[in-house]
């Protein structure tokens, strides 16, 4: 890269970083964990919102920070699996950032959850930029997307700390290089932990609700 870069852009990550880091000591007071989804529009990320918050709502109590465009459809569908959900339009910005969060946070009983989501805006460059405070990041490939997003999108592929791969359900019908890809990810992101699982079918959505389960009991052990 030969972009220079401009430092009033720094200014803001670096501004945003601090309230990333308020909401985080936010989260940690009120022992909630709390995981931020990214991934293209139509991965699936509502849709694994609503089959966490069905397989884990259970045992935890689940709020959803759902950050959209303009519509407040998702945040909906998180409700209606059962949990607390607030939206955030951004009113055309295509991420959410720290200080969005923070409102949110605001707004959410935060000393009576266990589990936070944030849904942000579908889009692999920018959110992988503007850290919002949660404990990890998952990023949610789909099979329909193709092999090659890692090798288009290292820099938000490299900083995950989890991988769902969506639509399993569609390999048959689809061409996806699975090997390709598990190459270009291991490349960026060596051993992260990866789920491949179908949120239409339920096929491998049961280790991933483990891997969920496993944080948020960490995370209260250690707060
Ligand atoms: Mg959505
Ligand atoms: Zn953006």
């Amino acid at each position: 890269m030969t972009t220079k870069r401009i430092p009033v852009v720094e200014r803001v990550l670096s501004a945003n970083d601090q309230m990333a880091a308020l909401n985080r000591a936010r989260l940690d007071a009120a022992g909630v964990y709390a995981v931020n989804f990214i991934a293209s529009p139509g991965a699936g990320k509502t849709s694994l919102v609503e089959q966490t918050v069905r397989g884990l709502s259970g045992r935890f109590r689940i709020a959803v920070i759902d950050g959209d465009i303009a519509t407040s459809l998702d945040a909906e569908r998180a409700e209606a699996a059962g949990a607390v959900s607030l939206q955030i339009n951004t009113g055309g910005d295509c991420h959410l950032d720290a200080v969005m969060v923070q409102a949110g946070l605001e707004q959410l009983p935060l000393n009576d959850i266990d589990l936070l989501i944030v849904e942000n805006v579908g889009n692999l460059i920018c959110p992988a930029n503007f850290r919002l405070g949660t404990h990890h990041t998952a990023l949610i490939a789909s099979i329909p997307e193709g092999a090659d997003k890692p090798y288009k999108y290292p820099g938000t592929y490299r900083g995950v700390d989890a991988l769902v791969v969506n639509k399993i359900d569609l390999l048959p019908y689809v061409p996806f290089d699975m090997d390709y890809f598990r190459r270009g990810v291991e490349a960026l992101n060596p051993g992260v932990v990866t789920f491949p699982l179908s949120c239409r079918t339920g096929e491998g959505i049961a280790p991933w609700l483990d891997w969920v389960a496993a944080q948020v009991a960490g995370h209260k052990a250690k707060s």
